[in-house]
């Protein structure tokens, strides 16, 4: 592994873009963050991010000859066979953007696109919190919630290798909408967004301001209870459907809030009577923290790993 040349990983989400260059060993030699702004259009997004790509390899020393590849997390839903991002809904202005393209005329090197919650499953089953563990459960818990099931390493993909959208388990059935055609879904209540959301009604600013807030205020001590709340209904779903053996909490939030979240979520989870004898299904906190995704997306382009 130490012989292979690094790689570019990018990970874009709806608030902000991380470029790093990724040695093989997971180890981050050079990284840049930019705001992603994707209202601005899909170019002026992808002139940004070249210019990163650019500056990142400056500071890494290494030139384009010598990396491997390009791995892309973003946001989804995303077509990793087309290299194309349909996300209206974090990343308006970019409908289905060709990402893979101009990324590997610019560089030419190959590039691959993978729904964010992949890339970081990746990262923490190679280089994180996941090692060892099959079947193992990624959870990101940020802006919005994703997860990714890997099965002795490989990511489980649904029909026509669609990325399934955990975010979206129904967990109450009078919660809020939602823009996926139900109400009441995890994202819908435990998402930085829908924590945003729920708080502004009392006056706060984001949902860093909500969770800053909880043993102050009863209103957003209410708010956090019911994403916790929501999150473990969505993981007692997720738990029952596929038995993990280790559940990985990452995202923005779920890193941040993991003691919070975990207080719960343990004990929440020792009630279950219909799993396997002895199994004790794990819960802990993202390893590599909110890097999971770039470092898991440059795991992408190492020619070993590229068929996760
Ligand atoms: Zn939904």
């Amino acid at each position: 592994m130490s012989a292979l040349r690094p790689a570019i990983g990018i990970d874009i989400g709806g608030t902000k873009t991380v470029v790093a260059v990724v040695e093989s060993t997971g180890r981050i030699r050079s990284r840049v963050e930019f705001a992603t702004h994707s209202s601005r259009g899909f170019v002026a997004c992808l002139t940004e991010l070249i210019a990163a790509i650019r500056a990142g390899s400056r500071e890494a020393a290494v030139a384009d000859g010598q990396l491997c590849g390009i791995g892309i997390g973003c946001a989804g839903p995303v077509n990793p066979s087309l290299g194309t991002i349909h996300n209206p809904y974090t990343l308006p202005g970019w409908d289905d953007a060709d990402i893979v393209t101009p990324l590997r005329e610019a560089f030419h090197l190959p590039v691959r696109l993978e729904n964010d919650a992949d890339t970081a499953a990746i990262g923490e089953d190679r280089w994180g919190a996941g090692r060892g563990a099959s079947p193992l459960l990624m959870v990101t818990l940020g802006t919005g919630i994703g997860g990714a099931l890997l099965i002795n390493g490989k990511i489980y993909r649904g029909l026509n290798n669609d990325h399934p959208e955990l975010g979206h388990i129904a967990v109450r059935p009078d919660g809020p909408d939602c823009y996926c055609g139900t109400r009441g879904c995890w994202e819908s209540i435990a998402s930085g967004s829908a924590i945003a959301a729920a708080g502004k009604q009392f006056g706060f600013a984001d949902s860093r301001a909500v969770f800053a807030a909880v043993s102050s205020n009863e209103n957003a001590a209410a708010i956090v209870q019911q994403a916790i709340e929501a999150t473990a209904s969505a993981l007692w779903t997720l738990i029952h459907a596929y038995f993990p053996q280790r559940i990985v909490l990452g995202g923005g939030i779920g890193v941040e809030h993991f003691d919070r979240f975990s207080a719960v979520l343990r004990p929440y989870i020792t009630r279950a009577t219909q799993l396997p004898k002895n199994s004790g299904v794990e819960i802990v906190k993202a390893a590599l923290g909110k890097d999971a995704g770039v470092i898991g997306a440059a795991g992408f382009a190492f020619p070993e790993l590229s068929s996760p």
